[in-house]
């Protein structure tokens, strides 16, 4: 509503109000509001795991979805877990822990349950999720490993519930133009993507004294290939529309560095498509990366930040011409959550289903195959 329509709205209630309450009029004659049409449904969300990326764009996000409510948590930290309850209107009663957490299949104000722990909790809790009826949305990457990805699947398929995948870029106005604009060949046909993704790792979590679990290889599954590089992944896939054929990868890690004694810093990796576009991509723990740019055979366009929660901006290379463009800003949780939301209601398949966090895992394990071997490794 514009401050315009507010003002109104308000004068027109006052007035009603004092015609009515001095019995002059009807309450019939009352001017009609003009008010927006009654939102559709909105599906209850559980979220498991209340860290960074839950507290700090998940929970706010809720105030702009249309289609998601938060009704619930689980957490093995019940002080944090009331207090953020406090905050966002969440029933006592609908605080669970990870014990206790199965019960949820006994509370129907639950549609979706979103998984936002560390890697390696992933599978266990989407398949309880899934068990307990429940539709789930998985933070990325979807699990350590491929076969963890088959199992998650499967369970989906066995409780006839959905199962998308965190891959929230998909979702928002910058990438989903730079798609667009792929397959309609702005530039011509695409020959070259180019996909960076990274940022300079702590050791420590947060305030506290623990070491990063991103920086422990049985919780992340590996280093930033796993956390951030899926994104240039991903990316690569999307913007080309195409499954890479081939692989080929190097690793370079910092030597004494206290962060890197078990996972990888940084990763280059090249992707050979079908069509023949190859893809150059970047992963780091090092240093900041976040740029996906497209080439093609008439010019380029690339975003920048590509992976960022906002600030997105477009650039268009012809030639010595650079062309400005940028669309709307949105919240990419709200809407991934009810992009979701919406696969629920009308049972179709979520735009990032379990089938694309697989197909990233597959892709991830070549890739450390290929650095390991120094080899190019061939996809089925
Ligand atoms: P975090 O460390 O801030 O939060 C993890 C949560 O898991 C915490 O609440 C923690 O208490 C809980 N937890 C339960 N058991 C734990 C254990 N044994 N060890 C450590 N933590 C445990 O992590 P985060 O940054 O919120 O990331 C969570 C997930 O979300 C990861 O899979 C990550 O890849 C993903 N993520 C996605 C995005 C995105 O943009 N889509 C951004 C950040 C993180």
């Amino acid at each position: 509503m514009s401050d315009d329509n507010a003002n109104e709205t308000t004068e027109l209630t006052r007035r009603g109000f004092l015609q009515v309450a001095g019995g002059s009029l009807l309450a019939a004659q009352v001017p009609q509001l003009n008010v927006p049409p009654a939102l559709g449904k909105k599906l209850g969300w559980a979220l498991v795991g209340l860290g960074n990326l839950a507290i700090f764009q998940v929970l706010p996000a809720f105030a702009k979805s249309e289609k998601s409510k938060l009704v619930a948590f689980v957490s093995g930290r019940p002080d944090k877990a009331k207090q953020l309850a406090a905050r966002y209107g969440v029933a006592d009663k609908n605080i669970y822990n990870y014990e206790n957490f199965d019960t949820i299949a006994n509370n129907p104000e639950i549609d979706v349950v979103y998984i936002i722990l560390p890697n390696n909790m992933h599978a266990e809790y989407t398949i309880r999720a899934l068990k307990a009826g429940k539709h789930v949305l998985c933070e990325k990457p979807m699990a350590n490993t491929p076969e963890d990805c088959e199992k998650m699947i499967a369970a989906a398929k066995a409780a006839n519930k959905k199962l998308a995948i965190g891959y929230r870029c998909r979702h928002e106005p910058y990438n989903q133009a730079m798609i667009k604009m792929a397959r309609d060949q702005e530039m011509g046909p695409t020959r070259f993507i180019l996909a960076d993704a990274g940022f300079n790792i702590s050791l420590i979590m947060g305030s506290g004294k623990e070491k990063q679990w991103r920086l422990v290889k049985k919780m992340a599954g590996g280093g930033s290939l796993m956390d951030i590089g899926v994104y240039s992944l991903n990316a690569a896939r999307y913007l080309t529309g195409e499954e890479p054929t081939e692989v080929y990868a190097m690793i370079s890690t910092t030597p004494n560095d206290p962060r890197f004694s078990e996972v990888e810093e940084n990763i280059t990796f090249q992707l050979r498509f079908p069509s023949g576009i190859l893809a150059n991509c970047t992963s780091s723990y090092g240093g900041p990366l976040s740029r996906f740019r497209v080439v093609g055979t008439k010019g380029a366009f690339e975003i920048e930040p590509a992976q960022g929660y906002s600030g997105q901006h477009m650039r268009l290379l012809r030639g010595n011409n650079i062309e400005h463009r940028d669309f709307p800003t949105r919240d990419h949780f709200a809407l991934e959550m009810d992009s979701v939301s919406e696969s629920v209601i009308s049972n179709t398949e979520p735009l990032t289903p379990g089938e694309e966090g697989l197909k990233d895992l597959r892709i991830m394990m070549a890739i450390y195959e290929s650095a390991r071997t120094g080899r190019p490794v061939k996809l089925a």
